[in-house]
């Protein structure tokens, strides 16, 4: 089964929310509009939104569903004379993905500008440049927003330095094939899968309290989640994430994470090694209830789990990344149906868990 339309429009709005790492304004405005009703929403100074579930106690030990609201995007460095703009990267994006992209740029006004990146012509290269492929270095790429001068970039476009900005990228959904195309999935499908997963539980009497975290900042070094994880203080953490699906270059075997084949559950990463009692349970758990999950031991990769495993006294933490195409790129490919398996799986882990079975982890 695919999800809810509902559930494809919350999905979409997310995606499309301008929120590069530090600016996730936008990403919690639509987050607080989606979980509207689950219980009381709060707000740090780092942008990190918490949503404590209307039945909590306050004294049972805490579930902490965390996805980072950030997405990787760019910061204005400088404005060139000829009225492009040099930027910084906010997380990782390869030289590939972003030669001609269609980007949009906040400016003072708080309006979205948008812009290519741009990068020197075919017809300008050299022979070397040529042969290169002519994909340049991320930091010979300017920004174009069509200013003729530093003059007209400042005065008629309201640009100035330290502005962030994101793909232009709009999401669609084919639904007849249930395939979303878009930017942002990492992770704001798992900032969907978070809500979700709490209105699911909407009503239930739980033997642990649950909090849902957007964590901000986890593209330039879960920064935001270090501070989040202090505050939801929990016992055990369900972690979710847009994550890299390998299925349409590796080798058969070794494929780890398909499209619509469920949500993938990292031994680990470069990061973390995912509590192993915890993770078995939850994989035989998937078996067990007929949901659709994925097992897989990455080689790069890097998460929140990692610190909210290490922050406090030793957290669990297993991640549930729902499979996205290309990701860090202009254009990704997720699925409705790994958002719903992952949603499945999560409210079976929640509604499994007490404080006893936390012991065994
Ligand atoms: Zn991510």
């Amino acid at each position: 089964m695919v999800t809810s339309e509902k559930n494809i429009q919350m999905i979409m709005e997310l995606a499309d929310a301008f929120g590069p790492s530090g600016f996730e304004d936008d990403v919690l405005t639509v987050a607080r509009k989606w979980a509207e009703g689950l219980g009381t929403i709060e707000e740090d100074h780092m942008r990190n939104l918490y949503i404590h579930r209307k039945e909590n106690t306050g004294n049972k030990p805490v579930i902490m569903l965390d996805a980072h609201s950030d997405e990787v995007g760019f910061m204005i460095h400088s404005i060139k004379p000829n009225g492009t703009l040099r930027f910084v990267t906010l997380g990782r994006f390869a030289n590939i993905a972003m030669s001609s992209a269609d980007v949009l740029v906040r400016n003072a006004l708080g309006e979205y500008i948008p812009g290519v990146i741009a990068a020197k012509p075919v017809h300008f290269m050299s022979e070397s440049e040529r042969a290169k492929g002519g994909v340049p270095e991320i930091s010979s790429m300017v920004i174009d927003i069509g200013a003729t001068s530093a003059e007209e970039a400042v005065n008629r476009f309201h640009i100035r330095i330290g502005e962030p900005g994101v793909p232009a990228t709009k999401c669609r959904y084919d639904a007849e094939n249930d395939v979303m195309f878009g930017k942002g999935f990492d992770c704001r499908i798992g900032c969907a899968a978070v809500i979700e997963t709490l209105r699911r539980l909407e009503g239930m009497d739980l033997p642990c309290d649950v909090i849902g975290v957007l964590s901000s900042q986890e593209e330039v070094g879960e920064r935001g989640c270090k501070v989040s994880v202090k505050h939801a203080n929990p016992s055990i953490a369900f972690v979710f994430e847009g994550c890299p699906a390998d299925d349409t270059f590796t080798e058969p075997y070794a494929i780890q994470t398909a499209l619509k084949k469920g949500p993938m559950l990292r031994f680990m990463d470069v990061s973390v090694i995912c509590s192993p009692r915890y993770q078995r349970y939850v994989l035989d758990l998937a078996s067990e209830k007929g949901i659709a999950a994925q097992a897989s031991v990455r080689e790069g990769g890097g998460n929140n789990g990692a610190i909210i495993n290490t922050a406090l006294d030793g957290t669990p933490v297993v991640v549930a990344g729902v499979p996205t195409r290309y990701i860090h790129s202009m254009n990704c490919i997720t699925s409705g149906y790994d958002f719903e398996e992952t949603v499945k799986l999560a409210v079976a882990t929640v509604t499994s868990m007490t404080p006893e079975q936390i012991a065994k982890f």
